[in-house]
């Protein structure tokens, strides 16, 4: 029997794995969520036997139902391969007395690479199976880092062409570089004189259009997504948080059925809320710490139960984390509301209405797994420099926004439960602010100059992804104005 797919916002809406992966989001605008979370079943002891690999299959085999083995198992030994520089994939490192989850080796150097590395094969996979013959032409409107982790997991993967706009004057100088020089025939990258609002419109807007959808369907194409809504985004990300606990096993640090906490650095709420789905299936987790910037919209609606977007969007050192819609909270909404989908439709239309909504009381005691913490702009630096201070382990700047988060915790709470800070980014990737955080001296605009400081200061080896970028071929010279985007895709998919 198939796991099957429904809609958060309507149960009859229902699909496999496969179809749910290819549709990314469902026709009514809910996101898909399993019928039901399975439980992992394999003891703790098998598992401690298996490498990143085994695990994922272990894991993923339970949700992806309609994949044969060897369907599943191919995509899996083709994300995780040597583009990751360490065989384990995501190392987990002591230091002093903390655990920290390393998210950050694949091709891009930041967490969003886990899942990335896999979507590409399971949709074509996907596409296969549902008798799709189309090539599959991914849109993406970017502000910077999934555009990049998008187009290293994508590149040269048969049956896929990705096409990404992002704001020309609207990104840093290594995200455009990183984006500029990707290698591979299907990549195509395009600056746009606008904003990232006018790229994401334009690409909604390309994606909406039928009649250009029945127009490149003639010529063997169809639209596709690799937004962070996609199911295919969320499951390989459950992997990595039982792979920490069999890794915590394995040395001895937690007898079996020990409880761990997760500390989580937060903004679309798709990282932790593969933690709640770990834990739903049986994984020995006590609390999941959701740690934002200053821009706490999770934070406050944990204490209130009201989440609230409208307030003012703040610019902080953690990019990644500066969102106000965190689009997959709706799965929890919905888990949380005894998977009443009629509920759940309620808030989400009082979302995009109002841009607000309160949850009931007897939700708001289902969230009882969660803490929510943040971090302002200060103490995430306080936290980078006294973490390297103590240990000389050096943090980027969203994961310092969970160390500082569960430090206030644990003096507040006193909870001596062993917990895990997962680590989201390489601090090279955000080399710049870590710097000042150390309070270095600013080298302005010279990102191989702030490298070579960094390497001295924390004495890990320049990562792959940025020693390449100082020589690498820029291969994407397009811009465009914002209503020349359709025609820019058109154009792309005449040549081909
Ligand atoms: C995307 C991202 C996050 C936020 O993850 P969500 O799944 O959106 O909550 C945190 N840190 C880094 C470095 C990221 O790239």
């Amino acid at each position: 029997m198939n796991l099957m797919y429904h809609s958060t916002r309507n149960s009859s809406i229902k699909v496999t794995a496969s179809e749910a992966i290819i549709q990314g989001l469902s026709p009514d605008g809910g996101l898909f969520v399993p019928e039901a979370i399975p439980k992992l079943t394999i003891s703790m002891n098998e598992l401690s036997k298996m490498n990143y690999l085994e695990i994922a299959y272990e894991v993923l085999r339970l949700y992806l139902t309609d994949y044969t083995e060897d369907e599943l198992k191919d995509c899996i030994s083709k994300a995780y391969d040597e583009k990751f520089d360490v065989p384990d994939i995501a190392p987990l490192k002591k230091v002093g007395n903390m655990y920290y989850l390393e998210l950050f080796h694949g091709a891009t150097i930041a967490f969003k690479d886990m899942a990335l590395s896999i979507l590409p094969h399971l949709l074509t996979k996907a596409a296969k199976k549902n008798n799709i013959s189309d090539e599959i032409v991914i849109l993406t409107a970017t502000s910077g880092d999934t555009g990049k982790a998008a187009l290293a997991g994508f590149a040269d993967v048969e049956g896929t062409k990705i096409i990404v706009f992002y704001p020309k004057d609207g990104v840093s100088k290594v995200q455009e570089k990183q984006m500029v020089t990707q290698k591979g025939d299907n990549t195509y990258v395009i600056g746009i004189r606008g904003n990232f609002d006018d790229a994401q419109t334009g690409v909604k807007k390309i994606f909406n259009d039928q009649e250009l959808a029945e127009r490149i369907k003639k010529a063997g194409y169809r639209f596709s997504s690799a937004n962070s809504i996609n199911i295919g985004r969320l499951l390989p990300q459950i992997v990595y948080y039982v792979y920490s606990y069999v890794e915590l096993y394995r040395r001895n640090e937690v007898s079996e059925g020990e409880k761990i906490n997760f500390v989580v650095p937060t903004g679309n709420f798709g990282n932790i809320l593969a933690a709640y789905y770990a834990k739903q299936m049986g994984l020995p987790i006590g609390k999941l710490i959701c740690a934002s910037n200053d821009n706490k919209v999770l934070f406050d609606f944990f204490q209130t139960g009201v989440y609230d977007s409208n307030r003012e969007f703040i610019l902080t050192i953690s990019p990644s984390m500066d969102i106000l819609i965190s689009s997959n909270l709706e799965r929890l909404i919905y888990h949380i509301a005894g998977e009443d989908t009629d509920k759940t439709k309620d808030l989400m239309n009082s979302l995009s209405s109002k841009g607000r909504y309160e949850i009931t009381s007897d939700m708001k005691k289902n969230l009882e797994d969660f803490i929510g913490g943040y971090a302002t702009v200060e103490e995430t630096k306080s936290a980078i420099l006294n973490i390297y201070e103590e240990t000389g382990y050096v943090l980027d700047t969203h994961t310092a926004v969970a160390s500082s988060v569960y430090n206030k915790y644990k003096d507040e709470v006193g909870d001596k439960t062993k917990t895990v800070i997962v680590s989201t980014a390489s601090p090279y990737k955000f080399a710049e602010s870590v710097l000042s955080a150390l309070g270095k001296d600013p080298i302005p605009e010279n990102d191989y100059e702030q490298a070579k400081v960094l390497k001295e200061l924390s004495g890990v080896a320049i990562p792959k992804a940025i020693e390449e970028l100082y020589s690498a071929e820029i291969r994407h010279k397009n811009v465009c104005e914002i209503d020349e985007m359709k025609n820019e895709v058109e154009e792309i998919l005449k040549k081909n």
